[in-house]
């Protein structure tokens, strides 16, 4: 869900963008794309002089009833169904961002797990998930190798069936003690997690597909589902893919608050193309997150804290 910043700029107020693909009346094959700009309180105009007072007012029109927003995730969902296996194919044509993104992610992570985890997380069995996991490549090129077990969770079946060849053991050049463990084929908005089963939830580039109710309570869900300590990382923008929207670092905000999540840390990703919109790492921990001792004590600035 990578997408072009061809007219917006959103981070600097509270603001949501939904993109809208109508393929199954396109029998052209080419894509229009009603982009919707609002901002919460505002109020604001989509490409095509429609008016939103507010994202409340967006909502209620993109999700407001069952039927809706089952087109919603279908249309989301739809989208990526036609789109191939490939890492330019979840990267959208961008597949050379893959290895700054990796590098970035992976500062960012070992940051973390020498911060949170005891003993930065050595000789411990660790455990992720990968959300919206696509073909598997944040699993393949950065988690497989910090984790004991990752397991993947991914909507469309024929990126989960790429996931699983790419990650098969013999694909990969990591010891045994290292694997793919489950694969489900399930929307985020429908998983629930095993309790306290991970260290870290992993969601890049697929929270734009879920509505603001959804957002929170999978959330709330997933909090189950890490380990004492554990973590979340949310990396995100722009998106401009279809059914999807882009939230900005003030909304996010908002949402995590009414998830009961911190803001432990958060990054901004360089040596992406200009044309790209910002993308920004969040670590999230959960209010009842217990301080590891660790082998050093820890400053003050390091401790979990809301971000205003
Ligand atoms: N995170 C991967 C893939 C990004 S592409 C990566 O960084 O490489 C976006 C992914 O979100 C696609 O694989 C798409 O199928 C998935 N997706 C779409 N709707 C979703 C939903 N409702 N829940 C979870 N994932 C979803």
């Amino acid at each position: 869900m990578l997408g072009a910043n061809s007219n917006l700029c959103l981070n600097s107020y509270l603001a949501a963008t939904a993109t809208e693909t109508h393929q199954a009346r396109d029998k052209c094959r080419v894509r229009t794309r009603a982009t919707i700009r609002i901002e919460m309180e505002i109020g604001g105009l989509d490409s095509n002089g429609r008016e939103f007072k507010s994202a409340d007012e967006m909502w209620r029109e993109e999700v407001g009833d069952s039927q809706k927003k089952l087109d919603w995730y279908r249309n989301g969902v739809g989208y990526w169904q036609g789109v191939d296996a490939s890492v330019d194919g979840v990267l959208g044509g961008y597949a050379h961002v893959n290895e700054p993104d990796i590098k970035a992610s992976e500062a960012f992570l070992n940051t973390l797990l020498t911060e949170l985890v005891p003993n930065g997380g050595r000789n411990q069995h660790l455990v992720a998930l990968d959300c919206g996991s696509g073909i598997g490549r944040v699993t393949k090129n950065l988690l497989i190798r910090y984790f004991n077990e990752v397991d993947l969770l991914e909507p469309v079946s024929h990126f989960l069936e790429a996931a699983r060849e790419n990650l098969a053991p013999e694909n990969l050049s990591v010891s045994e003690e290292h694997k793919a463990f489950n694969f489900y084929c399930t929307p985020l908005q429908e998983f629930t997690p095993d309790a306290q089963r991970y260290d870290v939830i992993w969601v890049q580039w697929c929270i734009g597909h879920l509505a603001d109710d959804d957002f929170v309570s999978f959330f709330k869900r997933a909090k189950a589902g890490l380990k004492p300590g554990g973590f979340f990382v949310l990396k995100e923008n722009l998106a401009k893919s279809d059914k999807s929207i882009t939230r900005s670092d003030v909304y996010f905000k908002e949402l995590f608050t009414q998830c009961g999540l911190n803001i432990y840390k958060l990054k901004d990703q360089k040596g992406f193309p200009d044309e790209l919109f910002a993308v920004r790492m969040y670590a999230l921990t959960t209010e009842t997150l217990k301080k590891v001792g660790g082998s050093r004590p820890k400053r003050k600035a390091n401790r979990p804290a809301i971000i205003k």
